[in-house]
């Protein structure tokens, strides 16, 4: 089984979508597939219409009571997908468990008590717009993760503080962390600016920037109010093109297989559809991105 964290703690950059969208690209290529919810914003949660019931478990009784997770997994409408829901209960879990020790091995720990009994190929973790508790539990958790971003200036500086808690993270509780990809999200092949901050990711990360990246797309911005996948909700689209793409691309890279070289022109990323390119969205705005809560991650 292959964990996977979709983390960037700036706001709205598509990790939700990344996590939701690549988990139904792989369950459609067999693969059994597992996400997490760890954002007490639930997007994920409700993106997929799992909302739990008023009695059941979720990643806050995991986190706080060390609830089991074979006892919270919930299947999709999609096959081979399955979910651990959150709720805004998980907002508290970070003062909660500000003076427990050992409160970043929690979820790695959830994980080691039912090893072997989980049905799964692959567990993808959508963390929250945060470097807290819970994005520290993910990074712990994981083999690899995928970091989706914005091609925007300001995106660039985020990456220092993320590379720099990946590192710390790495000396002391995970060894064998290591970026799966960089995935460039939302890109609009007509802005000149998006363009730039692609070369500047190839010559700064070479390697670990993806070769597939993700274009503005409106379905996929629509998917989640019908609480639908892309490939269930406009399979056509070029969303569901473009996250198809990643998860083979994902799939050779968790394989260690070899990929084209890095500055072979990056994939034609010209509108393919019909469409008008999707507006930015809302959440994607500058400056939304709550403030990083570093405590808890040494
Ligand atoms: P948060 O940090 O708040 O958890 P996030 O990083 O999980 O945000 P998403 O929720 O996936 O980001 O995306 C932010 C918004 O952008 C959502 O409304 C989503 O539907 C939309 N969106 C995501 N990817 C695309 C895309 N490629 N094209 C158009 N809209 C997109
Ligand atoms: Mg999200």
């Amino acid at each position: 089984m292959r964990c996977t964290a979709v983390i960037n703690q700036k706001g709205g950059v598509g990790k939700t979508t990344t996590t939701v969208s690549l988990g139904a690209a792989l369950a459609l290529r067999g693969k059994r597939v597992l996400l997490l919810d760890l954002d007490p914003q639930a997007n994920l949660t409700l993106h997929l219409d799992r909302r739990p019931d008023l009695e059941a478990k979720t990643m806050t009784n995991l986190m706080v009571d060390g609830a089991p997770l074979r006892e919270m997994i919930v299947p999709c409408s999609a096959e081979g997908l399955s979910v651990v829901p959150a709720d805004t209960s998980l907002s508290g879990v970070e003062q909660v468990l500000a003076n427990r020790i050992g409160r970043e091995t929690i979820l790695r720990e959830a994980f080691e008590d039912c090893q072997g009994e989980l049905p799964f190929d692959h567990v993808l973790i959508d963390c929250p717009p945060a470097l807290g508790v819970l994005s520290a539990n993910a990074l712990v958790t994981v083999d690899k993760i995928v970091i989706p971003m914005q091609a925007e200036y300001f995106s660039l500086q985020g990456m220092a503080k993320l590379m720099e808690v990946m590192e710390l993270v790495r000396r002391r509780l995970n060894p064998g962390l290591e970026i799966c990809m960089i995935l460039p999200c939302m890109v609009n092949k007509r802005a000149n600016l998006a363009n730039e901050v692609i070369d500047e990711l190839q010559r700064h990360f070479g390697d670990v920037l993806a070769r597939n990246f993700i274009r503005a797309n409106i379905k996929l911005a629509e998917a989640p109010s019908f609480g639908r996948t892309i490939f269930e909700h406009a399979p056509e689209s070029n969303g569901a093109l473009d996250y198809a793409a990643v998860a083979d691309e994902f799939l050779k890279r968790h394989a260690g297989e070899k990929l084209p070289p890095a500055d072979e022109p990056a994939p034609a990323l010209e509108q393919t559809e019909s469409e008008p390119p999707a507006a930015p969205p809302p959440s994607a705005e500058a400056g939304e991105s709550p403030e990083m809560a570093e405590e808890g991650i040494a």
